[in-house]
């Protein structure tokens, strides 16, 4: 297949695979707070939790299909006539909703953990896959463990699900087992050998445990993919999931390799990045790519010598590009409005024309009694006035801009 004029879709799980990582539970509130962000940013798809696993994730689900218009907002489910009733109910109010059904599929989750055997699980997926298909406008089908299953048992799942109508297949590397060139060799496995699998959309959802997330979402891309489910930050079960700036990155400076197109919105990543960061009290290291704090900072006198000389002798990308403000612009006591307002969206804030003003006013406080501004203090500034409720609640205070 050729990749020319081809579109891949961004299935954002931050809320979903994303906060199920250790230190990453979010509110209600910051769930929709970020949610709001991730539509601005320009994700295709939002998996806004896993309806029946608390009433806090139904909630959380059922306010950003309530709220949150563009992105398709996707609940996951099990393969249980419960769990798909409780996600179609908590997506109600979606514009365009999407049930996302797994099934482990390797022997080992089969025999272990499910306690099920692979003529059950075939009844399961399809069974699954039809009511759901009753209850949302798109039906994702996953089977869990796709990179340990059996390729002739994967490919009979696969094709169950597609013969009873899902609309997207993913294959998920679920415990980040495979290396890039097994698993783009699983996607043409599918693509060569099911009924119907040109009809669908195939996805990819790895894992970083081996460390080759991003490498393997990438891989499977070229095979074919053209859905890539990851997060901000790259949080997510263990050593996490894949980070959506990464690859997003990787498709737009290797666009030589890629030729294909995506709907994001590039120099939005480092503010969603930011506020994901505030959010949980989790900020990547300081040497991850793309939104890590030494990403664009250089060090040794040789690269500094090239980068005044010319950014592209030691720079593969602009900050600017990723929305990683530039260091050169300090903002002290002559800064206007307008340069405040933009540095707080580069930081991940989308304040009111009200709130603005009072933030304005306490900048300019600052200002008179510091010669420069840095970012920290613009955050500090912003909390100071959250914790006081100077500026309205969090809630109120986000508009999409
Ligand atoms: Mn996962």
């Amino acid at each position: 297949m050729s990749m020319a004029q081809s579109r891949v879709d961004f299935f954002d799980t931050t809320l979903r695979d994303g906060e199920q990582s250790p230190g990453c539970s979010m509110t209600q509130q910051e769930k929709l707070q970020m949610a709001h962000s991730l539509a601005d940013l320009g994700v295709d798809i939002l998996e806004a939790g896993f309806a029946i696993s608390s009433e806090g994730d139904f909630a959380a689900i059922s306010s950003v299909a309530r709220e949150v218009r563009g992105p398709v907002i996707a609940s996951l489910a099990r393969a249980k006539h419960d769990d798909i009733e409780r996600a179609a109910q908590a997506l109600e109010k979606a514009t365009r909703a999407r049930i996302h059904i797994f099934l482990a599929s390797s022997d080992i989750h089969l025999q272990y953990k499910l306690k099920m055997s692979r003529e059950e699980a075939l009844e399961s997926a399809a069974r699954s896959v039809e009511q759901a298909k009753r209850l949302a406008d798109e039906v994702e089908f996953s089977p869990e463990d796709s990179t340990r299953t059996d390729p002739e048992f994967l490919c009979q799942i696969v094709g169950a699900a597609i013969g009873a109508g899902a609309t997207v297949i993913n294959l998920p590397d679920t415990v980040g087992y495979a290396v890039p060139g097994d698993y783009s060799a699983m996607f043409q496995l599918i693509r060569e050998r099911v009924p119907g699998a040109d009809k669908v959309t195939l996805s990819a959802h790895t894992h970083d445990d081996l460390g080759l997330a991003v490498a393997n979402a990438l891989a499977a891309i070229e095979a074919g993919a053209r859905q890539v489910e990851c997060t901000i930050n790259g949080i997510g079960e263990r050593a996490g999931n894949a980070a959506l700036e990464e690859i997003a990155a990787a498709l737009h400076v290797r666009a030589d390799r890629f030729p294909v197109e995506h709907g994001l919105k590039l120099d939005r990543l480092y503010g969603v990045s930011q506020l994901l960061g505030r959010t949980i009290s989790f900020s990547p290291s300081p040497n991850k790519a793309v939104v890590g704090s030494n990403a664009f900072a250089h060090e040794a006198g040789i690269h500094q010598h090239g980068v005044l000389s010319n950014p592209l002798t030691y720079e593969i990308m602009t900050p600017a590009s990723v929305g990683v403000p530039a260091n050169r612009m300090v903002l002290g006591k002559h800064s206007g409005r307008h340069a405040l307002r933009s540095r707080l969206i580069a930081l991940g804030y989308h304040l009111q024309p009200a709130d603005l003003d009072i933030a304005y006013r306490a900048f300019t406080e600052l200002a008179d009694r510091k010669k420069a501004i840095y970012d920290q203090d613009l955050i500090n500034l912003v909390a100071h006035h959250e914790r006081h409720q100077d500026l309205i609640s969090e809630e109120a205070a986000y508009k999409p801009s």
